[in-house]
């Protein structure tokens, strides 16, 4: 999109190209062209120095570590940073528990959490769903049964967890356990922070399409969690699941990475010999469209922001039209390098096949297979279309 940027603002956009060019860690970027899995410290590398330039939480206020940047200076950053392809760090730290924090913990907690979360000194995992309570979020059955002993006021927590992201490396998790077994569904939840290494806290792999260990289940078994871990009232953290949700969704669009994605599925379909198939660029300009008008709509998002609303339920819309925008490029650039996308590239890394195809098949299966879960995760696009009928169309 063609917006027009004053000179500050393309001050800053030159200053966040040389930031990236400087900083970027070279063994990240190594990893990221040889296709190879990222780890914990792959991730905080790039956190890390985003952090120590200000720029790790554009959304966050000025008093918390924000850097008070203009929503044109956030979207000129989320678009440079795609545009320069560098990893999308989780969310869980600085997009999720983060807000909620500044947005409802004590002043004890604010102090304690949000500077090493900032830093990336804690990695954060977010434990919401269970086994029998998806969709269906209210329903979750982990139970937290307060009381209190010689080291004082606690819960003591029991039930079980799934598809935690990345919960193999996390410090702490931020949990949704239920205090009121009694109440109303919504009523009797609460929002616990818990330290990952805790007695009685146990996280198995689940091993997913593309054959990555992204996602887990979590086991709590008698954990001992101290209650001045709680954030905002007993039975009343449904409020803080909800605001929390709202944020995750705005932020699962990724339309700056969509664009850095058309870009480069534009250079594969050049090179694949799709420039002149007037159905295979018919396609490319559906994309193209639907991404465009996701970007305004993300924009209006952003000033809706900056004029201190929250995101509203039109994160919902942000949500299905991103992740299916994601999906489609994934399934265009399958249909680009063809059969080249079928052979096992883990049997081709272990050395056991040559390289097979251009450099550009290697990641077009696992992640055309990774992304099917972009439609699930931050509640399905069912139930997002659920929301909108109900929040934005009122029937
Ligand atoms: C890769 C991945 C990572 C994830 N990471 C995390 C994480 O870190 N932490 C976490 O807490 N959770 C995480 N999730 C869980 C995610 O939020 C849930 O999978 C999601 O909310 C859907 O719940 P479910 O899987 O139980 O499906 P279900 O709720 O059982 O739904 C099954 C199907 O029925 C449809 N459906 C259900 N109810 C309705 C309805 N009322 N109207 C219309 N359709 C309906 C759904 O859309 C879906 O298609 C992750 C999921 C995935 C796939």
């Amino acid at each position: 999109m063609n917006l027009d940027f004053s000179p500050r603002e393309i001050a800053f956009r030159d200053e966040v190209r040389r930031f990236i060019a400087d900083a970027y860690p070279p063994a990240l970027r190594a990893k990221q062209k040889a296709g190879e899995h990222l780890g914990r410290e792959d991730y905080l590398s790039w956190h890390r120095a985003l952090a120590k330039q200000g720029w790790i939480a554009p959304g966050w206020p000025v008093e918390y570590g924000g850097p008070g940047l203009t929503p044109t200076q956030k979207h000129l950053l989320a678009e440079e940073l795609a545009a320069a392809d560098t990893v999308r760090l989780p969310p869980f730290g600085i997009s999720m528990v983060g807000p909620v924090i500044y947005a409802f913990g004590t002043a004890e907690q604010k102090a304690r959490f949000l500077p090493p979360t900032l830093a990336g000194d804690i990695w954060w995992c977010q434990g919401y769903s269970e086994p029998g309570a998806g969709s269906d979020l209210a329903s979750l059955k982990t139970r937290a049964v307060r009381g209190v002993d010689a080291d004082g006021d606690h819960y003591i927590v029991n039930g079980q967890k799934t598809w935690t992201t990345l919960a193999q490396y996390a410090d702490w998790g931020f949990f949704l356990v239920r205090t009121d077994p009694d109440a109303k569904a919504q009523e009797g939840i609460s929002f616990l922070l818990i330290d990952m290494k805790s007695p009685g806290v146990t996280v198995r792999p689940i091993i997913t399409l593309d054959g990555a260990h992204e996602v887990n289940e979590v086991w709590l078994e008698d954990v001992r969690v101290p209650v001045e871990n709680r954030v905002y009232d007993e039975n009343r953290g449904w409020t803080c699941a909800k605001f929390l949700l709202a944020h995750e969704r705005t932020n699962i669009a990724g339309v700056a990475a969509s664009k850095n994605g058309l870009n480069k599925l534009r250079a594969v379909a050049q090179a694949e010999g799709l420039a002149d198939d007037p159905v295979y660029q018919r396609k490319l300009a559906d994309l193209e469209i639907d991404l465009l008008a996701l970007e305004y709509t993300e924009l209006r998002t952003l000033a809706r922001e900056s004029a201190g609303k929250g995101p509203g339920p039109e994160s919902s819309l942000l949500k299905i039209k991103g992740t299916e925008v994601q999906q489609r490029l994934t399934e265009l650039m399958v249909e680009a390098v063809g059969a080249y996308a079928l052979p096992d590239r883990r049997a081709i890394r272990s050395g056991n096949l040559g390289p097979v195809g251009p450099d550009w098949a290697g990641r077009a299966a696992p992640t055309y297979f990774n992304m099917r879960k972009t439609s699930i995760y931050g509640g399905s696009n069912e139930i997002q279309r659920n929301i909108i009928t109900k929040m934005i169309l009122g029937l």
